[in-house]
């Protein structure tokens, strides 16, 4: 597993851009910005170029860099890619908040404070993170066909395994995020609509709105690095390129649930957290689903389930500030 793969390679670092190796080739290096802001900074990259042209796969992870599953996986993948059975490219960067690493940020870029998937395409002229999202969304993903992001339940998160696509209203790009989501093969498939209120900014939102079809894949929970977990996204990342013609091999069918209401349900107080159901659960309209508490133990608030469902993620740290995200509930 640690030897180093037997694949004809090229180490070059990069500056703003990614330039592809040989056909058939790997390239690997770091990559670094121009801007100022990003100068103490660089992200490691990998670059698998197929023996045959095809598609132009963008696969990155660490948005949320506490989402060890998602970086593991395309780790693994992108080590183990043979660029001989190949068509076409993989341009890999397994960790997208680089400053969030290493302290274990949950969710948020220490520099600024602000969630990076909340400001793709990014903004040369904001901060920190808005600039990081522009420079890795020039990058990165607007050269690529196709976006895969990894993620999962962060440090603080119990998740199922399930992916995103953004539906931006462009019929063409909505199929093929469909169907590269059935491809990938998680048990769900949700519909993010755009909404009054609702969240905006993900790599999933920005791509599609640039005309590239993308999935954000979820799986792993809570800061752990598991192995179940880790696997799937393997194995979603290799049927995914399958789907897309650029690996050999029948592509493993799956159906996945697809759900079309996405409901985000946010702390009406303050306090102590008490979910009463648990992810995978499905749900009632109604039904009760935990409570806020003080810390005297009254109880603040009872937390009912808006429609009927399954419980997709929860908020597993009972800490709950007032808006806080709690649980997320997806209907069909
Ligand atoms: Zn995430």
């Amino acid at each position: 597993m640690n030897q180093v793969p037997p694949y004809p390679r090229d180490d070059a670092d990069a500056l703003d851009s990614i330039a592809f190796p040989a056909s058939g080739t790997v390239r690997r290096g770091n990559l670094r910005f121009s801007r100022p802001e990003l100068a103490d900074w660089s992200w490691p990259y990998t670059v698998v170029r197929g023996t045959e042209d095809g598609p132009h796969v963008a696969l990155i992870s660490g948005v949320h860099p506490a989402e060890y599953p998602a970086i593991e996986s395309n780790i693994r993948f992108t080590r183990n890619l043979d660029p001989s059975r190949l068509r076409g490219t993989v341009v890999s960067l397994p960790l997208v908040d680089v400053p969030a690493f290493l302290p274990r940020s949950p969710f948020v870029c220490p520099i600024d404070g602000k969630n990076p998937n909340r400001y793709f395409p990014g903004d040369p002229n904001g901060s920190f993170t808005e600039i990081m999202d522009d420079a890795i969304f020039r990058t990165v993903i607007a050269p690529a066909d196709t976006l895969i992001d990894l993620h999962g339940g962060d440090m603080v998160e119990a998740l199922i395994p399930f992916s995103i696509y953004s539906v931006s209203g462009n019929e063409e790009v909505d199929s093929r995020s469909i169907a590269l989501g059935r491809g990938f093969g998680l048990p769900y498939l949700v519909a993010s609509k755009p909404q009054p209120g609702g969240i905006g900014g993900t790599t999933a939102h920005a791509a599609a709105a640039a005309g590239i079809p993308c999935i954000i894949a979820e799986a792993g929970s809570s800061g752990l690095l598991t192995e179940p977990e880790t696997q799937m996204m393997v194995d979603g990342i290799e049927n995914a390129l399958r789907s897309l013609g650029m690996l050999d091999g029948e592509v493993a069918s799956h159906d996945p649930v697809e759900i079309e209401q996405f409901s985000w349900l946010r702390s009406p107080a303050e306090g102590m957290w008490y979910p009463s159901i648990a992810v995978g659960e499905q749900v009632r309209e109604g039904q009760n689903i935990g409570r806020i508490g003080n810390l005297y133990g009254d109880t603040l608030a009872e937390i009912s389930a808006p429609h009927d469902g399954v419980v997709l993620f929860i908020t597993s740290a009972p800490a709950m500030p007032h808006d806080g995200l709690m649980i997320a509930v997806g209907g069909t």
